[in-house]
């Protein structure tokens, strides 16, 4: 076969999404998604919002979604971006801040990280973790480079506090400090609070995990005037109409309807809780987690085998195949009858 890939491309290894199996009906507890559908006022809104106008592109600038944001969030519109998805922001902020220069991240972090720092030639140093898979967080100061951070981390669940951050992003002043919170709704505190005070801080969020719309593709990020008009302007080097029109009024439905939100977080992060107090009654070991995952152990089974014994059962997890967590698992939190297969599956599983 002919490789037409150019020789800046060519050695490239793409991200593996997590499995979306099109055969069997399984428990799906591997990406991370939310188990609870989107509120009854978003698929209304979308669904009204279905008409001849769609002739049209959608607005390039997403204002009135980003000024819904804005509220929501207590900053100016300004301070908002919005994008298809979080991972197309994050492309873009590499592409636009990092391309050709250094970064570091912790080296159990998003997988997507190296992915794109191969694409954007970036030299990414990958900061080992402490022994109990925490972030060093003192190797993260004064870098005089780039700095990312998922918090929560992903796929440990650790969540770093506003104070912390703050020092991370104080003593990297020089670079752009991307804080990635595709995770925080589930029991975390947004740094998006700093961005008025650190002008190299751009806070991403995304629409996926705790608003149950995966399936749509937004994501947002926060940072001072001049850092959003910069990445716009990379943005518009690349795709003038990142978000449909449907998203965008789906988006701004769900910031109106906050008591439903409120409501589907706080069933998960109680959902998590009793998972993770179940799980180590089995005696597993499971990492403490903001998120709406956890990550777990046991000492008498791999990662790989429990993932293939949980699939046989049809539940599906995901497990890395990474030296460091190849004992691991990740378990996206799912409903509470979800998790009591679940923690039945795995019951038999370490009989
Ligand atoms: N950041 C992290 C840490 C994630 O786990 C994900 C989901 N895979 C994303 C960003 C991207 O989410 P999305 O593109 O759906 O907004």
């Amino acid at each position: 076969m002919r490789n037409f890939l150019c020789n800046r491309v060519k050695s490239i290894i793409p991200y593996t999404p997590g499995e979306q199996p099109r055969d069997l009906e399984y428990i799906k507890l591997n990406t991370n998604e939310n188990p609870y559908p989107p509120s009854l006022k978003v698929l209304k809104a979308m669904k009204d919002s279905v008409d001849a106008s769609i002739q049209l592109y959608p607005d390039p600038e997403s204002i009135k979604l980003r000024n819904r944001a804005a509220t929501y969030y207590g900053v100016k519109v300004e301070n908002v971006f919005t994008g298809n998805g979080s991972d197309e922001i994050l492309a873009l902020a590499f592409m636009a801040f990092y391309q050709d220069s250094k970064i570091c991240y912790p080296e159990i972090s998003y997988s997507f990280y190296p992915v794109y720092s191969n694409l954007y030639k970036v030299d990414d140093e990958k900061i080992k973790m402490n022994d109990d898979l925490t972030i060093d967080v003192n190797k993260m100061m004064n870098k005089n480079k780039g700095v990312v951070i998922t918090n929560p981390n992903a796929p440990t669940g650790e969540c770093l506090n506003v104070d912390t951050l703050e020092k991370i992003i104080s003593s990297n002043s020089q670079n752009v400090v991307i804080v990635d919170e595709a995770y925080i709704d589930f029991g975390g505190d947004s740094a998006i609070g700093l961005i008025t005070k650190y002008d190299n801080l751009l806070v991403v969020q995304t629409l996926s995990k705790s608003r149950s719309l995966a399936g749509l593709r937004i994501g947002l990020a926060f940072g001072s005037e001049n850092l959003i008009a910069q990445l716009t302007s990379i943005k518009n080097c690349f795709n003038s109409y990142p978000v449909d029109k449907i998203s965008q009024v789906a988006a701004i439905a769900s910031f109106d309807d906050e008591l439903y939100f409120q409501s589907i977080c706080q069933k998960i992060s109680n959902s998590r809780e009793k998972t993770i107090s179940e799980l180590t009654k089995l005696g597993m070991k499971v990492l403490p987690s903001k998120a709406n995952f956890i990550f777990t152990k046991h000492k008498n089974i791999t990662g790989e085998n429990l993932y293939l014994k949980l699939r046989e059962m049809g539940i599906l997890v995901r497990y890395f195949n990474l030296p460091s967590i190849s004992e691991y698992v990740r378990i996206t939190i799912g409903t509470k009858e979800q998790m009591d297969e679940l923690i039945k599956a795995i019951g038999e599983i370490l009989k």
